[in-house]
């Protein structure tokens, strides 16, 4: 896949100061062929090298305000120098600046589930919203460039690399425990009657913990985020196809959207890809 430029600046947060960072993205949500609504979000500080995917859930529109809440609370968080003030309880993690993407994440993480709580206890129409996250933080130092992902849910990151695409975060869901346990099958678990049910969730509680991970990323690699409203729909080798084929990341994630609506589009679909240059 060859792209000439950032192809999608739809929402930026990044200071005029931040570092450069040498990567490209492209995003795209669609409310699928079901679904009037759209309750994911995705948002992009490229500056900052941070991406992030919200799939909200709750009544109304509950999950809209939930996914978007914790979208812009996690951008604008992530967004800050770690030279800021660390809070006490978090000091003590610091030991080195290797670790300044993980208490960047893990605070962005806190800062995006307390707007979706805060909220949820002060509207009692909103009650029980909540939303999945899954975010990448591009970042380099003089031993290379890494991708720390962040997940609660199941909202997915997968590595292309080499024309393969690997699953690089694990969802918090009955399934998928069910699958660590060897009571499912990967292939069981896509007609589970519960395979939509997962087992932590963004704002449901006063706090959270999000998975955090670091991947050492090599040129020519690309991230993908994505609502389970694209990997319902679509096996792993399709999307790797996909990507392959396509002749930008903007046309690739154009097209992975079009075959999960060509496969039902039955629910919202946001797909987020990252190319390292
Ligand atoms: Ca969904």
């Amino acid at each position: 896949m060859a792209d000439a430029a950032t192809e999608n600046t739809p929402q930026s947060l990044a200071s005029p100061s931040a570092p450069p960072v040498g990567v490209r993205f492209a995003m795209s949500s669609h409310p699928g062929r079901i679904r009037s609504d759209n309750q994911d979000a995705c948002a992009a500080a490229p500056g900052r090298g941070i991406f992030v995917v919200c799939d909200g859930m709750g009544g109304a529109a509950a999950g809209e305000i939930a996914s978007k809440l914790a979208a812009d609370a996690f951008l604008e968080t992530a967004s800050l120098s770690t030279t800021e003030p660390v809070p006490l309880e978090d000091a003590a993690t610091v030991t080195s600046t290797a670790d300044c993407p993980k208490i960047q994440l893990e605070r962005a993480v806190a800062a995006a589930n307390r707007a979706v709580y805060q909220r949820s206890e002060r509207y009692r129409a909103l009650r029980g919203m909540g939303t999945t996250l899954v975010a990448a933080l591009i970042h380099s130092s003089g031993a290379g460039c890494s991708a720390w992902t962040a997940n609660v849910g199941d909202s997915r990151c997968y590595l292309l690399r080499d024309k393969l695409l690997r699953q690089l975060t694990s969802d918090h869901s009955v399934v998928e425990e069910q699958i660590r346990a060897g009571i499912l099958s990967r292939e069981q678990a896509e007609f589970s009657p519960v395979r939509n049910v997962i087992t932590r969730a963004v704002g449901t509680q006063s706090e959270v913990a999000a998975d955090i991970r670091e991947h050492p990323l090599r040129s020519g690699d690309i991230l993908l985020l994505a609502s389970d409203g694209l990997t319902r729909e679509l096996h792993d080798e399709d999307i790797a196809s996909i990507l392959v084929l396509s002749s930008s990341l903007d046309a690739g994630s154009k097209a992975l959207v079009q075959a999960a609506n060509a496969h039902g589009g039955r629910d919202n679909i946001t797909v987020l890809l990252i190319a390292r240059d």
